[in-house]
């Protein structure tokens, strides 16, 4: 099978951001021994794009295109392909659905206007879901010519290709391809890449690809063999280096989530635990309950969000709130402690920040918070510098609390 691959972009015209769709694609096509043997970029303009499909479909058998899938007039990949194969453009309800339920649970309200052709697709097309975003990707298949369409941010395409597109090509590459995931927090990726930037540029088979979601890297290492024997064997010492180097960041594999290791640890050890949290607002809690069986050990979560709540539900002192306030190391300390002692459990986890957009200070910032940490009455605290709007934050002092406490379960 030979490929190409389609940017579509007027800023990659204008080199207002960097090809590394192409970058990427080309990469992964090569480790599933499809070739690529053209790459181009062609701007939001209907007419170039028409030319440049059928130019490519001239020379290749499969067409991964990327970009053009948003909301805005000028987004017509899909139009376009469904155009040069004579296809009508039909709504698919499921993925209409999926966008109502983004729309409303990301208050925007309800869907309308151009956003609704994101639901639109050429017929019989097959549709790869969007995790990571709203625009939905779609492959179109007839007479030995294949279009893949993903959308163009990186964050989308790549969890894109690799769930959807990864196992749909699997029929046309030849031998077995395995892959193992590995999960790492409490590094960013940067960090990760410089303790490990030999492995992941030298790797052919397998190869190592990491991938960052907000505060977690994942790193995919894929190998291709005749056997699944033979394909395991190729993964084992490059997953055993990667798990020297990088040591207790590494949290998990394959589908693992952070939650699920610290509710087996807690359930192994037969600790209980409870939460208190302010600018979290029930998060960590939220977090730990997906683990199911979590309940025999996480007993109590408390939202104290006020002053008074922390003094009448924790037990916080109302010296400590005015001497040193509610964002603070001694608010934290004794907020985990509190919890603890008031649900009875062996350990208490609290956080306490300012997550914005407004009450920050010069002395505390938007994007201060403490955790506390008490394990069996000993209690610690640490400080956290965020940055993020409101919704990072909060969303990133729950995975730095819960690496925490990850961490010192594993102790
Ligand atoms: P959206 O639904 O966000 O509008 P889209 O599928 O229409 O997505 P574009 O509007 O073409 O995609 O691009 C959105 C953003 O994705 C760009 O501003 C850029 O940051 C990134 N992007 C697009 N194409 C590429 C590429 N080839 N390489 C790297 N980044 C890209």
């Amino acid at each position: 099978m030979i490929a190409e691959i389609l940017c579509i972009g007027t800023e990659l015209l204008l080199g207002d951001i960097v090809n590394t769709n192409a970058q990427y694609l080309s990469r992964r096509l090569a480790d599933l021994g499809i070739s690529v043997y053209h790459q181009s970029v062609v701007g939001d303009n209907v007419e170039r794009l028409k030319k440049e499909l059928e130019e490519a479909f001239a020379r290749a058998d499969l067409v991964i295109a990327t970009g053009g899938l948003g909301p805005t007039p000028d987004d017509l990949t899909k139009e376009t392909g469904a155009d040069y194969f004579r296809k009508n453009m039909v709504l698919d309800q499921e993925s209409l659905n999926k966008l109502n339920s983004y729309f409303i649970k990301n208050g925007k309200g309800e869907l309308k206007g151009n956003n609704i052709k994101q639901a639109y697709f050429p017929e019989g097309s097959l549709i790869l879901p969007n995790n990571h975003g709203t625009a939905p990707g779609c492959v179109i298949e007839e007479t030995n010519k294949i279009l893949i369409v993903l959308p163009g941010p990186p964050r989308e395409m790549k969890p894109m290709f690799e769930d959807s597109v990864v196992p749909f090509l699997k029929k046309y590459s030849k031998g077995i391809l395995k892959s193992k995931v590995l999960r790492i927090c409490g590094i960013g990726e940067g960090i990760m890449a410089e303790k490990i930037s030999d492995i992941i540029n030298d790797s052919i088979n397998p190869t190592v690809a990491p991938y960052a979601k907000e505060w977690e890297v994942t790193l995919r290492i894929t190998s291709k063999a005749d056997t699944e024997e033979e394909a395991s064997k190729l993964i084992e010492p490059v997953e055993k280096e990667i798990r020297k180097r990088l040591g207790e960041n590494i949290y998990g594999e394959d589908e693992t989530s952070l939650e699920e290791v610290i509710a087996e640890i807690l359930l192994s050890k037969n600790l209980t635990i409870s939460t208190a949290e302010s600018c979290t607002g029930g998060l960590i809690a939220s977090r730990l309950v997906d683990y199911p069986g979590v309940s025999s050990v996480f007993l109590e979560g408390a939202v104290t969000y006020s002053n008074e709540a922390k003094i009448s539900r924790l037990k916080v002192k109302k010296e400590t709130l005015e001497n040193f306030g509610a964002v603070s190391e001694e608010t934290a300390r004794e907020m985990a402690e509190g919890i603890a002692k008031t649900a009875g459990t062996d350990i208490g986890l609290s956080t306490t920040g300012i997550a914005g957009p407004g009450g920050g200070t010069p002395e505390k910032p938007v994007g201060l918070v403490y955790v506390g940490l008490s394990i069996n009455g000993n209690a610690q605290v640490k400080k956290l510098e965020l940055s993020g709007n409101r919704e990072m934050i909060r969303r990133r002092t729950a995975i730095a609390a819960l690496d925490w406490l990850r961490r010192e379960l594993m102790k």
